[in-house]
């Protein structure tokens, strides 16, 4: 099986776009959406309603900023900036919309992975995973293979064998027997490696290789539109540098 994981989309019609053309090209026969399809980019509503109209088979988990337009998160422990875009952003979804995030749930299961967008040490906190230490409280709950996360917009995999966590990064890596993994699948619409490309990952089942992939998009367009919605500045800035 070949599948597809993406992450933290977070209003960026545009990043989101070069997605879409990828699946079709690959040709995957599952894709997993990765959560945080909303907040800090200015076309939230097209992200959600592109989401929704896929013509090919989509599983989801709910990111942060998706609980926080729903207000199923509290928003004063989000950064002044963070905060603004959601509350713009619950301003510019109707109903539709608000009804297919709340369908995501928390935590989703398939074959040998499961996928949450911070970690599975209680997911409705949407705990960072930043280090060895917080990927071993991931691990410590994983009962398969894979776990796949977000949320930190940063591209890397942890390994973890009997007496060791070890982290990976790169293009490519080949699972090894008797280790279990946490890839964290980068960010689509707001990458915070110095890349400012869309980033996703994909897994191949068979051959056992979690591979990473950079889209280009039209950065300069989705920026605009930032600076043109009055949202703050630095949120059109970061795309240009991928921080
Ligand atoms: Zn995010």
């Amino acid at each position: 099986m070949k599948y597809v994981f993406f992450s933290d989309i977070h209003g960026n019609l545009e990043a989101l776009e070069s997605v879409i053309s990828f699946l079709r090209r690959e040709k995957p026969d599952f894709s997993v959406f990765v959560g945080d399809a909303v907040g800090y980019g200015a076309d939230p509503a097209g992200v959600v309603s592109l989401l929704q109209a896929l013509p090919f088979p989509l599983s989801s988990v709910a990111g942060n900023h998706d609980w926080a337009v729903l207000g199923k998160t509290d928003i004063d422990c989000f950064n002044p900036m963070a905060r603004e875009a959601v509350l713009w952003t619950a301003d510019r979804l109707r109903q539709c919309h608000f009804s297919f995030l709340e369908s995501f749930p928390l935590v989703f299961g398939k074959d040998e992975f499961k996928v949450v967008h911070g970690s599975l040490y209680r997911p409705d906190r949407f705990y960072y995973i930043f280090s060895s230490t917080d990927a071993r409280r991931c691990f410590d709950l994983l009962q398969k293979k894979i776990c796949f996360v977000g949320h930190t917009h940063c591209p890397g995999i942890y390994a973890c064998g009997k007496n060791a966590v070890r982290f990976f990064s790169g293009e490519h890596l080949r699972l090894c027997r008797g280790w279990r993994y946490l890839v964290n699948v980068g960010s689509v619409g707001q990458p915070r490696d110095r890349d400012p490309r869309a980033c996703l990952c994909s897994y191949d089942s068979v051959k056992e290789i979690v591979s990473y992939h950079r889209l280009e998009y039209n950065i300069a367009s989705a920026a605009a539109k930032i600076r043109k919605a009055g949202l703050p500045l630095f949120l059109a800035e970061r795309l240009l540098l991928g921080c």
